[in-house]
């Protein structure tokens, strides 16, 4: 964002309206970090939720018509509305989320209301029948979907894609705190 030189560990904000993201040095992101103030940038906060008493259920999980076992929910405030991505070979991928199923499952758990627009997200994970909830940094996500475009392989993305996939929720699961 400023001309200052940035170590590997940095933080990043997110342009509201494009919906880039840029790299930012400490001084930079603390100048967006007001969630109340009508800013044209907004710093991406670092905390990791684990949220265990969120229930979804399988078919819950269908109904939001996801096509793959990973998903990240976020308030889109420029457009007012509540966007569903997943990761793929192409990057993130948009998917039309039918706002009913979504509405229902966040009327039955309502900490999915705690993710602050636009710069946190939900990250829902489903194995087999159990579903899994991170509240994340959005920037978080991205993270994710680049690490899998990078090493996607084939129709399902491969081991080293699976391998990026467990060792980015290791990293997840060693900074969530219960929600
Ligand atoms: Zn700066």
């Amino acid at each position: 964002m400023c001309s200052a030189a940035m170590g590997g560990e940095h933080s990043h904000v997110v342009d509201v309206r494009s919906r880039s993201m840029m790299c930012t040095c400490r001084p930079c992101y603390l100048l967006f970090t007001n969630a109340d103030a009508a800013l044209a940038y907004r710093s991406v906060p670092d905390r990791y939720l684990r949220c265990d008493a969120v229930a979804i259920s399988p078919g819950q999980w269908d109904d939001l018509a996801i096509p793959v076992g990973i998903a990240f929910f976020f308030t889109h405030s420029s457009r007012q509305q509540v966007v569903a991505f997943y990761p793929g070979p192409a990057g993130a991928t948009e998917s039309e989320l039918p706002l009913k199923a979504w509405e229902d499952i966040v009327e039955a758990n309502p900490v999915l209301l705690a993710a602050e627009q636009d710069v946190e997200a939900i990250l829902l994970r489903r194995r087999g029948d159990d579903i899994t909830c991170y509240l994340v940094p959005i920037d978080a996500c991205y993270e994710l979907v680049g690490r899998l475009r990078q090493q996607w392989r084939g129709f399902d993305g491969g081991q080293q894609a699976k391998r990026e996939l467990e060792a980015f929720f290791e990293s997840v699961e060693a900074r969530a705190q219960p929600a």
